[in-house]
Order: C-alpha cells, then structure tokens, then sequence
C-alpha cells in the first residue's frame, strides 16, 4: 500500500474522544468526554422543529448565516466591550475545534513556533502538527497551575508567531485573572505576536473568578483571535457550531481556510440557534447556577471518598490525583491511561488520563467532569467509593 502522510503518523487518535468509545463499550457513566446528558434549552428544541419544514435547508453564506452572524455579534459585544463587525470579523466554524485549526492555518507557516500552556486541550497538539507549527510548552505547576511569565517572554524571543490561551482552562479549570492576561497581552504586542484564545466555557466561571476576554484589554483586539463555540452554552456539542472573531484582516484569512475546509456549518442549525444567542442575560445567570450546583455536588463526592483533586475556577473538569492508588501492589506499573481503563471495566466510570494534556511526564493525574444529571453524578460517586474497597 503507498504510504500515508508524515502527518498523520505524528499524532494519535484522541484520547479524550477514544475514551467515549471505551465508556460506552462497557456501559460505564461517562465523565471523560466533556458533554451534559441533559436536553438544550426547549426554546432552541422549538426552534429547530421549526427550521425542519421552514428551512434554510441548503447552504448559508460560508462564513455564517447572515441572522446568526448578527446574533453573535450582538451577544459577544458585551464580553468584548466594543462592537463587533458580524460581517468582516465573525467566521462561524464547525465547533470549535474548526475555528481553531482555522486560526492556527491562517496564522502559521510551516516551522512557525506557537507557545502553549501544558496541560493543554489535546486538540492543540494536533492543530500544532496538521498546521505546521511548532509548539513550545508552558509549563501551568500543578496544584495552583500558575505559570512563570519569564518563560511567555523567552517563546516570544524566540519568535513565537502566537501563544494559545485556553481560558477557563480544559483540563485545569484555571481561569486568568486580569493581570496574567495583561502580562501575557503586554508581551503579545512587544514582539508583535498573535494572542489566540478559547474560551467555549466563558459561561462556566465559578465565583470569585471572573471571565475576561483578552480581546478586551487595552490594544488586544487587533493581536486577539477568539474561538469559542454553541456546544456548552447551549449544551448542543452535537451540533458542531463554533466561531473565530477577530480584527478584520485575519478574518478575511480566516474565511478562506474556513471555506475549503468545511464550507460552512449547518444552516438549519444556524438558524434554530439564533434563538439561543438571543437569550436575556439570566440564562447565562441560571447556567452557572446550575453547574456552580453540580460542582459541588461532584466536590463534595470526592471529598466524601477522600479522593485529592483541584477545585477548578471555571469548566466542568476536575482533576483527580490517583497517585495513592498506583502506589498500590496491585497497579504497579500502571500508567494513568491504564488505570483509566481499569476504572471503566471494574468501577464504571471512564476519566481522561491526564497524560493526555500535559507535555511534562504527569501519569498521576485523572481528568473527570460533572456536567451530568444530580442523580448520574451521585450515583459516579458512589461507584467511585468502590476505589476505596479494591
Ligand atoms: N472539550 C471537550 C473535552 O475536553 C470535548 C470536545 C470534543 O471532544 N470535541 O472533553
């Protein structure tokens, strides 16, 4: 058979997605993919039957329905501070997983370095790999996940073309404060660099923590590309709705990749969402609510068990340290992928090995998530205790 590309021999599959497939294999609950197993807002449900038979069925403008282009605008203004331009600074992507493989293409060439913070959303690496850049890691120090400013600065001397800000973090739940991003912003236009943000759990930021978008700090606009996406707003990750908004010049850059790449994201879905995006400020309000609600649900759990973990500021991951349970005869040379496997098959709850989102050497670490039911959260603890018995 002729060979595949380097670039797909370079990465693997994810894991993240990989132990999904496992979970439901074996019937297990699943915190490991973040996703809620609850229904999205009805108003967005009703939308959608709607849109079945009054369409659009056929394409939308490629970079974004028209209506839901001036939706977004309208709602991200706020966070932004400043208006925003639904026709020369939006590209609605598929998921955000799109709109951020289509920042990185339409800012790097091959070779190019990007720094990002480890542990990182896996997806980055293989953007890194499929785009051509070169990552240069940043390490976040477990338990705080601080991270030492001195060592943005030498990636930027070095000529890193951007830094990717995950923000509130997935896996670490860290959330910025205002004088990290400003000291990460500063650095960005000294060396005249990108800042390339994700923040699709903007909504999900427990309180004290607040969420501020980079691209709302004095200057930032310009040197800001945001992705974000519908999928945990609107607990609709199936849906695949995602966008990038930036200044208009990267976007007009940012539209081509987005549309020899997928087109354009799905109209009826487009439209059916505007309903979403259309949502007064208390949605936002009763969101947190409820997943403030589930965290501690799921904190309170793992403290019961007397299971280490991080209490995350923003996301629905926790990260749970299994290092006691390695230490053990019985997992000796365990790694933490397999620990997570043995989990599935004798405890019934699938996590993300934490090795799959840091560059360092971490295997004693398990990412797990709470956006679940009370009763499937309660029920994933109870079935965790039973680490406690083996
Ligand atoms: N962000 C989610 C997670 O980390 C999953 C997103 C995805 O699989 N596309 O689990």
């Amino acid at each position: 058979m002729p060979k595949l590309s380097n670039r797909v021999q370079t990465f693997t599959d994810s894991v993240i997605r990989r132990m999904t497939r496992i979970s439901d294999e074996y019937g297990a609950i699943n915190l490991s993919q973040g996703f809620p197993d609850f229904d999205p807002p009805k108003e967005i449900l009703d939308a959608l039957a709607k849109a079945a038979y009054a369409g659009p069925h056929q394409y939308s403008v490629t970079y974004g329905a028209e209506n839901f282009r001036a939706a977004l605008a309208k709602k991200q203004a706020k966070s932004f501070a400043r208006e925003i331009n639904p026709d020369t600074e939006i590209v609605v992507t598929c998921g955000g997983t799109e709109a951020m493989m289509c920042a990185m293409m339409t800012i790097c060439n091959p070779g190019d370095k990007v720094m990002v913070f480890s542990p990182f959303y896996e997806n980055y690496g293989a953007d890194a790999i499929l785009s051509g850049a070169e990552p240069i890691y940043i390490p976040l120090v477990p338990p705080t996940y601080n991270f030492d400013i001195r060592l943005v600065e030498d990636g930027f001397r070095q000529g890193a073309k951007a830094i990717i800000v995950c923000n509130p973090s997935n896996p670490c739940g860290k959330v910025f404060t205002r004088e990290e991003l400003l000291a990460i912003g500063k650095l960005a236009l000294k060396y005249d660099a990108f800042v390339v943000t994700d923040e699709v759990y903007e909504h999900m930021v427990y309180a004290p923590n607040k969420h501020i978008s980079m691209a709302s700090l004095p200057g930032m606009y310009e040197h800001t590309i945001t992705c974000n996406s519908l999928s945990k707003t609107y607990s609709i990750t199936g849906w695949r709705l995602g966008y990038l908004i930036g200044p208009a010049d990267v976007i007009e850059g940012a539209k081509k990749v987005h549309d020899f790449l997928t087109v354009g994201a799905a109209a009826p879905l487009q439209e059916a969402a505007v309903t979403g995006l259309e949502f007064p400020e208390s949605y936002y309000d009763d969101l947190l609510t409820l997943y403030t609600k589930k965290r501690q649900r799921f904190l309170d759990g793992l403290d019961r068990i007397g299971l280490k973990h991080n209490v995350p500021q923003g996301t629905y991951f926790i990260m749970v340290d299994i290092q006691e349970f390695l230490d053990q005869p019985k997992f000796q040379g365990y790694t933490d992928l397999e620990f997570c496997e043995w989990m599935i098959k004798n405890i019934g709850v699938a996590a993300v090995p934490g090795s799959s989102f840091f560059r360092e050497k971490v295997n004693h670490l398990i990412r797990l998530h709470f956006a679940r039911s009370e009763e499937t959260i309660d029920e994933a603890i109870r079935r965790l205790s039973k680490l406690r018995e083996n």
